[in-house]
């Protein structure tokens, strides 16, 4: 197996090979020996929560997300087929995104059988209203995990 290191703030960032396949792992560091290894989708995760969540209105003063009981962010629910739909787009211009996230998302979220969502329609959602941000973040993870792979 090949490691390359990523340094990325506090946290070291590690790309795997084994038998062709990269997988993107993280160290935390500062917690004695302990190495906390995360899936790929997990870096996702971690990125938007520091970047969306932090500047979401939703979000609790402890950093928990504050939307009602019950009911789960599209950011926390359907976080695969968001990174997916998003590394599916190579774009400039943020409507090819938006249709990407409606397509590929909105239909097993939300969104009713006409296209519509009430939260979407009430602008309370947060990967509708921060889809900017959110796609920043994802290619932000995936330039990263680029630069550790050509070293
Ligand atoms: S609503 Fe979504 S973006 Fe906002 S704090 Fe909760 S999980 Fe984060
Ligand atoms: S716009 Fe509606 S259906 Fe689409 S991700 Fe947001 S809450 Fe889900």
């Amino acid at each position: 197996m090949r490691q390359n290191a990523l340094p990325l703030g506090g946290r070291s960032a590690q790309i795997q090979r084994n038998k062709g396949e990269a997988r993107l792992v993280w160290s935390l560091q500062g917690f004695g020996s302990e190495v906390r290894a995360m899936e790929r989708i997990d870096v996702f995760r971690e990125a938007l929560r520091t970047r969306v969540c932090g500047i979401c209105f939703d979000r609790n003063d402890d950093g928990t997300c504050g939307l009602a009981e019950g009911r789960v962010c599209a950011l926390e629910g359907h976080l695969p087929e968001i990174v997916k739909a998003v590394e599916s787009v190579h774009s400039f211009d943020l409507t090819p995104y938006v249709e990407g996230i409606r397509a590929q998302v909105c239909p097993s979220c939300n969104q009713d059988e006409s296209g519509r969502c009430a939260f979407r329609e009430n602008f309370d959602c947060s990967v509708d209203n921060f889809l900017l941000l959110v796609v920043d973040t994802i290619e932000e993870v995936k330039r990263k995990e680029s630069l550790g792979s050509l070293g």
